[in-house]
């Protein structure tokens, strides 16, 4: 099994583990109350991590407003997928747009631009 996972999934699992992060760097910070300038570092730090997947679930609002809806033809989910190529959220199914790849062997590598191009010129 590869590790491919649907986009929008795997930056939604990427802000939650942000919070984590952000949780555990403060709650770190509470072992140095006797040090209040690196009690107070452990707690920007934390801040900072915690604000940081606010904006990664704000970007994920944009992307969604920008991804496609489909149905997957695998499981009849309707899923989301950003890019070239996608995964289904539900079943991990390789989704594509482009015709000219299905069937091929799923690679995030389509969505890079410069491959793009290799594959369009053949
Ligand atoms: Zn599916």
């Amino acid at each position: 099994m590869k590790p491919y996972k649907n986009k929008i999934n795997r930056i939604r699992s990427f802000a939650l583990s942000l919070i984590f992060i952000g949780v555990v760097i403060m709650y770190l910070g509470i072992f140095f109350r006797n040090n209040e300038i690196i009690m107070l570092i452990f707690m920007v730090l934390g801040m900072i991590a915690i604000l940081g997947s606010v904006v990664v679930y704000a970007w994920i609002g944009s992307l969604s407003t920008r991804a496609l809806q489909i149905i997957c033809p695998n499981c009849g989910k309707q899923t989301k997928m950003l890019g070239r190529v996608d995964m289904c959220g539900h079943c991990r199914e390789p989704l594509t747009m482009d015709p000219s790849l299905e069937g091929k062997e799923f690679d995030v590598a389509y969505n890079k631009p410069s491959v793009r191009k290799e594959t369009t010129k053949k």
